[in-house]
C-alpha cells in the first residue's frame, strides 16, 4: 500500500456513484469535510458490467485524510482553523 503525500488536484466524474451526499461548503461554519481517497485495480470490462468488487485484494493506494473543500491534508493545526472552502497555496 502506498501513501500519497499530497493532493493531485485532478477531478474525475464518477461512474455510477454520485457525490450528492457531500454537502455544499458552508462559509458560516467553516467546517472541513475530511475524506480519504482509495484506488483499486479493476478490469474495466468487468467493472462496467457491475461485477467488480472493491476489497483489500485489489486495493492499490489510500491517501491520508484530506479536506474535500480546501484540498489540504489533515494536520491537527489545520483542523483547528476554519476551512476556506477552496484550494489555497497557504
Ligand atoms: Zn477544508
Amino acid at each position: 500500500m502506498t501513501i500519497i503525500p499530497k493532493p493531485t488536484g485532478f477531478m474525475q466524474e464518477l461512474y455510477k456513484f454520485k457525490d450528492k451526499e457531500i454537502p455544499e461548503f458552508d462559509p458560516r461554519t467553516g467546517d472541513h469535510y475530511w475524506h480519504i481517497i482509495a484506488n483499486w485495480k479493476v478490469d474495466p470490462l468487468v467493472w462496467l458490467k457491475g461485477d467488480s468488487h472493491l476489497d483489500s485484494e485489489n486495493l492499490l493506494t489510500i491517501t491520508a485524510p484530506c479536506c474535500y473543500y480546501c484540498e489540504r491534508f489533515y494536520t491537527p493545526l489545520l483542523a483547528k482553523r476554519r476551512c476556506k472552502g477552496g484550494a489555497t497555496s497557504e
